[in-house]
């Protein structure tokens, strides 16, 4: 079953998705026919199109004759009766389980008995879209990211009666068309929209216990590599589509107490605050320039009398490296411990210890001493690549004195400390261990496979690395602990370990 570029290309709706799908069809050099319900909506969208092609030119992005041939491919169409050469339908019409059957139903009546159809439908089960159709075995998932002549990635969904044949030559399609397709089986949210949603669940969670406020969460992320914070994103997206999303993979897990929604995004969609398009979020928009909160500096630093690096991880080794410097100027020389159970740096008695998942408080209970501090996992530990921004905590019983010395110190090791509550995991190791236990039970659930996660990801939502990237440079069992810490600490579903992962230790 392979598809030429001689073959025509059906695109049903013409709002945002169905006008870049045509545009990228005909750009790949296929005929088009593009059909809206709303009588004046295709031409309109091919004019756009036209303008849009114009800019490029303009910009010498594209050349005028490709421009004039892509145009040219493409047809609006008043009826699905006009429809009978396409080879191939693609519907980005309204999300409705009940106007996609529709629509399906006179696809089937117009369109061969071998073309292919395929929905772009973000959140309806595919398996359910096809009910009802003679040949079921011919619809599959081809779900394409906003803006879609942009964004790579295009998940390739298959429902319970998808034929293979239709859904490989759908991902071979993707391939011609210059896209990243990845398989994926009809689930609720699919990959990208089911793995991402810790990404925004956690931070909801430390707001909602006021561990820190907006800011310092998107900075801590966005140091760990993320392009936007979770808070500047979820404004971005606006808080109605988020919240949806999360409310409808919640609602099509029957409920799982894991993707429970947040009453934090809650509240804000109750209130209109809906983010950047009604211009304020978490954020006020246009957004003022942040005020420079106090930051330490290494020059509060005062001298001890030894500083050991503790552990044997790459975070230790990270470490080493970073001290050495700093004891050089002060005239100590650094000492190593590569035995201990713990990674850190213990200076004097103190202990400035990488978040395990346990809080400063547990620590300092564990090593019998106040002065203690937790920082956050550094996610590549390439020095050349250390985080600016990272999370710290302390334990309220510390001394005034060290307070002061542990953000000191990670300021002398180059880092731009973020004091935030004393939580489990605090920011980056805690948000990243559930996106890992997230994407493990996806590929224990057959949904995608580890190097299908790692592309959804990294091209879907632009992450810096995939979940199994992370897990790489992590180890399951540090994963684990971490998500058993959290599942100590708040008692619910949320926080289960995915079956995957214990089985990989
Ligand atoms: P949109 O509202 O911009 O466009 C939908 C278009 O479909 C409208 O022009 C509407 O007139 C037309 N339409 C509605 N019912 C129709 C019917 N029965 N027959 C023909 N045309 C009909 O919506 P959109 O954002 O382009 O989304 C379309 C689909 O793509 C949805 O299923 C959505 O879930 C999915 N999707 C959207 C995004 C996104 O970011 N917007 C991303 C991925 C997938």
């Amino acid at each position: 079953m392979t598809i030429s570029t001689a073959d025509t290309v059906l695109v049903v709706g013409a709002g945002i998705m169905g006008a870049g799908i045509a545009q990228v069809a005909a750009q790949a050099g296929h005929p088009v026919l593009l059909f809206d319900a709303r009588p004046d909506a295709a031409g309109a969208a091919k004019e756009q199109l036209a303008k849009t092609l114009e800019t490029l030119v303009g910009k010498g992005k594209l050349s005028q004759s490709a421009a004039a041939e892509t145009i040219a491919r493409i047809e609006p169409i008043p009826t699905l009766a006009f429809a009978s050469a396409a080879r191939i339908g693609i519907e980005a019409i309204v999300e409705r389980l009940d106007a996609k059957r529709a629509l399906f139903a006179d696809l089937e009546a117009h369109l061969a008995g071998d073309a292919i159809l395929a929905t772009n439908t973000s959140s309806i089960s595919v398996t359910a879209i096809a009910n009802g159709m003679r040949h079921p075995e011919r619809l599959v998932g081809m779900h394409f990211f906003n803006p879609v002549p942009l964004m790579r990635l295009v998940e390739v969904v298959s429902g319970l009666q998808t034929s293979p044949d239709v859904a490989d030559a759908i991902f071979e399609l993707g391939r011609a068309w210059r896209k990243v397709p990845v398989h994926a089986k009809s689930t609720p949210g699919f990959i990208v929209n089911r793995i991402a949603r810790p990404y925004y669940a956690e931070t909801l969670a430390l707001l909602q216990e006021r561990a820190a406020a907006p800011e310092i969460l998107d900075t801590c992320l966005r140091g760990a590599g993320f392009k936007m914070g979770p808070c500047e994103l979820m404004d971005l997206i606006g808080h109605d589509t988020n919240f949806s999303v999360t409310q409808s993979v919640f609602e099509a897990n029957f409920y799982d107490k894991r993707f429970v929604p947040s009453l934090v995004q809650r509240d804000l969609v109750d209130g209109g605050l809906l983010g950047r398009k009604t211009g304020r979020g978490f954020y006020t928009y246009p957004r003022q320039a942040e005020p420079a909160h106090e930051s330490s500096t290494a020059s509060g630093l005062l001298a001890p009398r030894r500083v050991v690096v503790h552990g044997n991880s790459p975070t230790s080794h990270a470490l080493v490296q970073l001290v050495a410097p700093v004891l050089t100027g002060l005239g100590l020389t650094p000492e190593r411990d590569p035995e201990s159970a713990w990674t850190g740096i213990q200076v004097d008695a103190a202990r400035l210890a990488l978040t395990d998942g346990r809080t400063a408080h547990e620590l300092a209970q564990k090593f019998g001493i106040e002065d203690v501090a937790v920082f956050d996992r550094l996610l590549d530990t390439d020095t050349g690549a250390l985080p600016a921004a990272l999370a710290y905590a302390i334990h309220p019983e510390s001394s005034p004195p060290w307070k002061a010395q542990a953000a000191a110190w990670l300021a002398a090791l180059g880092f731009a400390p973020q004091l935030v509550g004393d939580t489990p995991g605090l920011v980056v190791a805690r948000t990243v261990a559930m996106l890992v236990n997230e994407a493990a039970d996806a590929v224990q659930q057959g949904v995608c496979s580890s190097e299908g996660a790692d592309i959804a990801m990294k091209l879907g939502v632009n992450y810096p690395a995939g979940p199994f990237e992370w897990l790489a440079n992590w180890d399951v069992r540090g994963v684990i602990a971490v998500i058993e810490a959290l599942d100590a600490a708040y008692r619910g579903e949320r926080y289960r370990v995915s079956p995957w992962l214990r089985r990989h230790v």
